[in-house]
């Protein structure tokens, strides 16, 4: 019963309870006894302390009281106390038995009312599946944290610990595994870090730690160790994991009375850290309040934003080097925040990436992209290709392949005729295991090029194994054509790559005519940047398009 560990209402009450309960039995016997014996109905009186010491002491109070309330009014008390005839034995056996029956009864239904009241109360403040606290906790244990104010023991922190690969974990090894490696890390967490601290879950994916009295040289050196230790693989039954863990905290500072904010910002400083790549120390976030809350703030209007239609595709034009014919559209997705203005993808993709959002917004990505090709269609601007870009979180997404088919059906528009743009670093981080998923696109014949090629590290043996088609050179090669050496080695090495391996090379940033020249002679088929255009809506693209007739640029 004490699972949850809440007894102290019961302990409070008990002594005083057991002693009123006990004089309620001995009352009852000496009611019944002056008001004539047993014969009459006030034995029945006995069923208030058997219930009430059912209700407070559960199964085994009820079955005490009803046994002892049972023989108080059994063999020692007669049917008729001015005859002094005695009861027969069935009669006051037979009354044991129902007050026992009913003082189980009752105690065991108190007894799993008080089990599901404790469950629901431990649930409040603890995680389930790993048995950790969870988030409300936390805030409780900021609290009651001293002001550190003027002390001269340091500060106290809050820190993140972050499972940055928990979606890869889930989709291969089940949830299990994922609390399991939360549950060990925060295991490790315990015992690296001085004086036991508490561990919460503070998000799905992320613990939260208090470092009290610190200062902030004892921190650094405290999680470069714990850096260390969460290196090492963990065991899951016969596997080992290998965990992913960036560190990011906050100072707590001043009175605290809005714990959940510095959660927040915990939880913002691990993204930092993660997006920062910052395996080996920990981040330590400088943001200001405000800048959080309008970060969280913004993600929270996002699902409203995209019913609102507040959030629409830009199309940027990509040309075929040899002819300067339009061969296809980047769909690029616009905010227009009815307060902030014009909200460009870089300041709430990131941000969207990091949790579920992201699959909402690619498939509304996707969903507004195929119904304008198809409307071009329709309006006679014909063969183009539509690219869309994705996140691997989407691709993680059990039913993204599914879904993806489903937009194309609803939309009359065939695999070939979609493209999506993954990028280099993503698909090499989860390449092992959305090899499965990406043959599942693109048997459907949906086009999969690899974005930003040259800022990641592609392993070769990787790269033909992918059934990837295309290769977008990065912007930030192109933009250094045709004078910079450097982006001119690694233009023309991605170019050779990409043919050997039986790809298309796209090339992306092209700005000057310099630049489109260089890389037409050099064997690039497609050219994207401002020069052929800028990302424009659907309206200016049928307008340019049917200006120049499809051919954009004179070769
Ligand atoms: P990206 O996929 O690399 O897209 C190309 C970015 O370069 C676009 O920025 C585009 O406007 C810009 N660009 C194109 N040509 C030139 C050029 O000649 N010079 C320069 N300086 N820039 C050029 P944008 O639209 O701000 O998008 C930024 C990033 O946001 C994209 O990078 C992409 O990663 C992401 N993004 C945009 N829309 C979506 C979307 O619908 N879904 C997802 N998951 N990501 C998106
Ligand atoms: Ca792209
Ligand atoms: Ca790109």
């Amino acid at each position: 019963m004490d699972t949850f560990g809440m007894t102290d209402f019961h302990k409070k009450i008990k002594y005083p309870f057991a002693l009123l309960i006990l004089l309620m039995v001995a009352g009852v016997y000496l009611f019944v006894n002056a008001t004539g014996g047993i014969k009459y109905v006030f034995s029945h009186s006995m069923y208030l302390p058997i219930v009430l010491a059912a209700i407070i002491f559960g199964v085994r109070g009820g079955l005490l009281i009803g046994i002892l309330g049972g023989l108080v009014l059994g063999p020692y008390m007669p049917i008729d106390t001015v005859t002094g005839e005695p009861q027969e034995t069935i009669n006051w056996l037979y009354r044991i038995g129902f007050f026992s029956l009913v003082g189980l009864t009752v105690g065991f239904a108190s007894d799993r009312a008080i089990f599901y009241l404790k469950k629901i109360k431990w649930l409040a403040n603890h995680d389930e599946p790993t048995g950790l606290p969870n988030s409300r906790m936390m805030g409780k244990f900021i609290r009651s944290l001293p002001d550190p104010f003027g002390s001269s023991r340091g500060s106290h922190f809050l820190l993140g610990i972050a499972l940055s690969n928990a979606v890869e974990i889930e989709m291969n090894f089940g949830a299990n595994a994922v609390h399991h490696v939360l549950s060990q890390l925060a295991g490790l967490a315990r015992s690296e870090l001085p004086c036991n601290p508490p561990v919460c879950r503070i998000s799905p994916n992320c613990l939260g730690v208090i470092l009290r009295n610190t200062s902030e040289a004892d921190m650094m050196r405290l999680t470069a160790n714990l850096v260390k230790a969460l290196k090492k693989p963990i065991a899951f039954g016969d596997l080992h994991l290998h965990c992913d863990a960036y560190l990011g905290g906050v100072v707590l500072e001043g009175v605290i009375d809005e714990p959940r904010a510095y959660i927040e910002k915990t939880r913002f400083a691990v993204s930092v850290a993660a997006t920062k790549k910052q395996y080996d120390t920990i981040f330590i976030s400088q943001e200001n309040d405000a800048k959080v809350r309008e970060n969280i703030e913004l993600l929270g209007e996002l699902p409203h934003a995209l019913e609102a239609r507040e959030i629409a595709m830009h199309y940027q034009p990509k040309v075929l080097a040899q002819t300067g014919y339009i061969c296809g559209v980047e769909a690029l997705m616009r905010w227009n925040h009815p307060v902030r203005g014009k909200i460009p993808p870089n300041l709430f993709i990131p941000r969207a990436e990091e949790s579920t959002l992201i699959d909402q917004v690619t498939f509304f990505a996707i969903d507004q992209a195929l119904g304008q090709l198809a409307r071009w269609e329709k309006d006679g601007i014909t063969g183009m290709r539509m690219a869309v870009n994705i996140s691997t979180r989407n691709i993680m997404h059990r039913d993204f392949a599914n879904t993806v088919q489903q937009l194309l059906d609803s939309h009359g528009v065939n695999g070939e005729r979609l493209e999506l743009e993954i990028t280099e670093t993503s698909f090499m981080e989860y390449v092992e295991s959305s090899l499965e998923k990406l043959a599942t696109l693109s048997k459907s014949s949906i086009i999969l090029t690899i974005d930003d090629f040259g800022t990641g590290y592609s392993s070769l043996q990787y790269l033909a194994k992918l059934p990837v088609s295309v290769i977008k050179i990065d912007q930030a090669f192109v933009r250094g054509l045709p004078t910079d050496i450097g982006s001119m080695h690694i233009v023309e090495v991605a170019i050779n790559l990409a043919h050997k391996l039986g790809m298309t090379a796209v090339a992306e940033g092209v700005e000057t005519r310099a630049a489109y020249d260089y890389l037409r002679n050099t064997g690039c088929e497609i050219l994207q940047g401002y020069y052929v255009s800028l990302p424009i809506t659907a309206g200016e693209f049928e307008k340019l398009y049917n200006q120049y007739g499809g051919q954009l640029l004179e070769v």
